[in-house]
């Protein structure tokens, strides 16, 4: 049965180690959830429970030895997985791990709501259709349902939104936020590896004709940049040979081939 945990805390090992080498852009796949779906065979719910898991463990110094006495499950280091994250001390990390110790999945949550002072909604059962459709069973809770039924009455009644509309600005809406905060992480950080100021307008220009502007590795439209195949730092030319378009995932992928994990560990942010 020991045995068991400790294979528990070697997988998430090897989640944290394909995120931070950023192995999931070399299977094409271009995200770590993907790449963990289909490599090791897991349905959704359990890829998410196992990728917020793996980022409990790395981040709080004990989680592993708790894990692998049994003293902890994976569900409940899933659970304070957002928790642990805001937190800088070890220390108060380790009292967190503490207070979850022999917990149910229900009591870990509403300790997590308490110290966090927001009530969490259960979780939304997603299903996918094949026709490229969600359907989705959320329950809203606190102020976010409280703000649904205003919108609703202020609007619904004259017929304007019906729910789906309504969730669906907010999802648009959500989605550009994210998209822009990234892009401009993502051009911060990819400056001193790739010295993009180099390359002329003229040659940033047919590399995107040539990629369609999409990742040229995994077909990603988001977060894209210019990548020198051979580094500029190591002599590199800012040629369209020499460059290809690359998101941020398959851009970090490809500096830490060239360049050293210890290197690019300086650069990329481990979220
Ligand atoms: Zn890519």
């Amino acid at each position: 049965m020991k045995k068991k945990n400790t294979a528990l805390v070697s997988f998430s090992d090897i989640i944290n180690e394909v995120n931070r080498r950023r192995l999931f852009c070399d299977d094409k796949e271009g995200s770590l959830f993907k790449y963990i779906r289909k490599n090791f065979n897991k349905s959704d719910s359990e890829t998410s429970r196992r990728i917020l898991a793996a980022k409990t463990l790395r981040l709080v110094p004990n989680a592993d030895k708790a894990l692998a006495k049994k003293q902890v499950t994976l569900t409940n280091l899933a659970e304070v997985s957002s928790l642990v994250d805001g937190i800088k001390s070890n220390k108060k990390k380790n009292e967190i791990l503490s207070s979850i110790v022999g917990k149910t999945q229900t009591q870990t949550r509403e300790l997590v709501e308490k110290l966090t002072g927001k009530k969490r909604a259960t979780r939304p059962q997603t299903r996918s259709h094949s026709d490229g459709s969600l359907r989705i069973h959320l329950t809203l809770v606190g102020q976010t349902a409280k703000d649904y039924q205003f919108i609703k009455e202020q609007l619904s009644n004259k017929g304007l939104y019906s729910t789906e509309d309504i969730i669906g600005h907010a999802i648009t809406g959500t989605a550009a936020i994210i998209r822009k905060k990234t892009a401009s992480l993502g051009s911060r950080k990819s400056k001193p590896i790739t010295n993009s100021r180099t390359i002329s307008a003229a040659i940033k220009k047919a590399v995107i004709t040539r990629s369609g502007n999409k990742c040229e590795n995994c077909g990603s439209k988001y977060n894209l940049h210019f990548d020198h195949i051979t580094p500029h730092s190591m002599g590199g030319a800012s040629t369209i040979g020499n460059l290809r378009h690359l998101c941020s995932n398959c851009n970090a992928r490809a500096a830490i081939v060239a360049l050293s994990q210890q290197k690019m560990d300086l650069y990329i942010n481990q979220s």
